[in-house]
């Protein structure tokens, strides 16, 4: 082994070898081994969220000595959260259930036209439902420190920072320091909520995602600024648990998406009781003697300025990586100045060979918990030599749960014709209605498909968009078809299950061009 040379910390640099095997083990968490120049661990993951958890459990699973390191910044209203990161604590889950309860109100509408004797007025307890979602995650965050104890994976409560590009520094909550090394390092760190610090009041008087799923109370007239994936699917749920909800959009719904699809979301949020306000842009939040707060805003076309009072403004404007405290420069990993997030090779590779960066923290990637899971699992696979299998990140299936919900795979419309040109794609379309809807009298304007597909035989499927209920379930089973290739032949011909909403997907026979109307009549 050669002689370790003296970093600027003071400490050894250490020489290890990218695939070497059998690792002595340091004193867990001492800077013993890193002092004596051998690492720690073979692989240290900086966060314990949807991805650092699936590539610390996977690797340990295939016999790494393995340590995660996780450490969760209360949010500036002060909300902390345990074990499991974004997803779990304060995103997809209670996000999730949160919806779920907001259809389970609509349900109840139903219930009268199918028998059922239901009081006139039902009342939602916020306090009940947020205690039930709370507990739920508690436990999920229990179970993630049993999984990592099972599979002996060392977990540190500290916040990471790197010291070079072996040695990670935690620092507890208590400001107890630990210096960590490892043969490889994960970077998986997630990000957080952006604030418009740049608007008076914005942080003092404003809440993220970070605090709408552990608040106690109810938000009650609650302001969404925001248009994309997060402000919409709050807004539809607050919007459905019967709160008067008002969404500020500066420009486009669901930027990225399909725009016709998006467009079809907002106008059934529209036609359930979200408020929209399009154009506008806040200027300030004030808070009144009386604890409401006063919002003034500004339209854009009109220059105009107006103001409302909400009870909570719930700002919901993207996402920053959290990057920024991790000292990459100490390690020389490096990062796209625009973004903050870290630049990746297809190997998940940093600048620094043996750091990885995977998830919402990673340059180029989607912010999706299943995209994380399976590029920390495929990653910790190639480490341990079992697969050299790299992650694909084509035709990602995703579903937006509005109040109607919006799933979708592989390109939008205008993807596909600024890719291919107009004349090469073929859109086969249809409104539908879901059977569901019926006995309750439910509008069906927006329950709409569209399947995008290249125009020359054999037709193959670029891009399927489902608008209505449970389109999560039904675009999963699409985007097995699709990312094997599939063609519209090849869908036409599959046997639909009967009577489901999915079932319309296979039969797609109007196509855009021929201006017949896509509305489907019987079954
Ligand atoms: P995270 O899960 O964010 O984990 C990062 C962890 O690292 C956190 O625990 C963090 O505290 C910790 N950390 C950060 N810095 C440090 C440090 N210096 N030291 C130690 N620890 C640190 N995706 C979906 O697929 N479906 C959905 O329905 C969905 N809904 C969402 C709803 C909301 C409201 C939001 C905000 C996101 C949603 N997402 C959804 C996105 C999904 O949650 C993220 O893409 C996913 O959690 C990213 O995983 P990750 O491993 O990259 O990071
Ligand atoms: P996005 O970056 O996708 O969208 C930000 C939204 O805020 C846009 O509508 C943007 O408008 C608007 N905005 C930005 N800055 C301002 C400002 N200063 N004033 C007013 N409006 C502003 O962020 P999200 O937080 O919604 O989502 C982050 C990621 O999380 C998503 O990309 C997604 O991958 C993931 N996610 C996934 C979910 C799922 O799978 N169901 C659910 C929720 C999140 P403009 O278009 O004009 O820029």
């Amino acid at each position: 082994m050669e002689t370790p040379k003296v970093s600027r910390s003071g400490l050894g640099r250490l020489p290890f070898s990218l695939h070497s095997q059998g690792v002595a083990s340091g004193v867990r968490g001492g800077a013993q081994g890193a002092a004596a120049g051998r690492p720690d661990y073979d692989l240290l993951v900086i966060g314990g969220g949807s991805g650092g958890l699936a590539c610390a459990k996977e690797a340990a699973q295939l016999g790494k000595k393995v340590a995660v390191v996780d450490y969760v910044e209360p949010s500036p209203q002060g909300t902390r959260w345990g074990l499991g990161g974004t997803c779990v604590n304060v995103g997809c889950i209670p996000k999730k259930l949160m919806h779920h309860a907001a259809l389970l109100g609509g349900m109840i509408q139903d219930a009268p036209y199918y028998g059922w004797e239901v009081p006139q007025q039902v009342p939602h307890d916020w306090r009940k439902m947020a205690e039930a979602v709370q507990n739920y995650v508690k436990s999920l965050n229990w179970g993630h420190r049993v999984q990592l104890q099972e599979r002996k994976v060392s977990y540190f409560n500290m916040k990471a920072s790197f010291v070079d590009e072996h040695v990670v520094r935690g620092v507890a909550k208590g400001g107890k320091e630990t210096l960590l090394s490892a043969k490889h390092i994960v970077i998986a760190t997630g990000g957080r909520p952006k604030y418009p610090t740049h608007i008076e009041g914005a942080v003092e008087h404003g809440i993220t995602s970070d605090d709408i799923f552990w608040l106690k109370e109810s938000p009650g007239k609650t302001l969404v600024v925001g248009a994309s994936y997060v402000a919409l699917e709050c807004a539809g749920f607050l919007t459905g648990l019967g709160l008067d909800t008002t969404v500020m959009m500066r420009s486009i719904p669901l930027r990225g998406f399909d725009q016709q699809m998006s467009a079809l979301v907002t106008d059934y949020m529209a036609s359930h009781g979200t408020r929209f306000l399009k154009g506008c842009t806040p200027l300030r939040v004030k808070r009144l003697p009386d604890n409401q707060l006063q919002v003034t805003w500004k339209d854009t076309a009109s220059g105009r300025e107006d103001m409302d009072t909400f009870n909570t403004v719930l700002w919901a404007i993207g996402r920053v990586p959290e990057t920024r405290n991790l000292n990459l420069e100490k390690a020389g990993v490096n990062t796209n100045p625009e973004s903050q997030k870290i630049l990746v090779d297809a190997q998940e590779a940093t600048s620094v060979p043996h750091i990885y960066a995977i998830g919402d923290t990673a340059e180029g990637r989607p912010e999706l918990t299943p995209t994380a899971i399976l590029a920390g699992r495929l990653l910790a696979q190639r480490l341990c030599g079992q697969s050299s299998d790299l992650m694909d990140y084509d035709n990602v299936p995703t579903t937006v749960f509005t109040p109607l919900e919006y799933g979708c795979v592989g390109l939008s419309e205008e993807a596909a014709v600024a890719r291919h040109g107009k004349e090469h794609v073929e859109v086969y379309h249809a409104y539908y209605k879901p059977l569901e809807f019926t006995v309750a009298e439910r509008d069906a304007s927006q329950c709409y498909i569209k399947m995008v597909c290249l125009q020359k035989p054999p037709k193959p499927v670029l891009g399927l968009h489902f608008l209505g209920p449970n389109a999560g379930e039904v675009t999963q089973g699409f985007a097995l078809g699709i990312k094997c290739g599939a063609s519209y032949a090849q869908v036409m011909r599959t046997v639909g299950i009967h009577p489901t909403c999915a079932e319309e997907v296979t039969k797609l026979r109007i196509s855009k061009r021929s201006g017949l109307d896509p509305t489907v009549t019987g079954c």
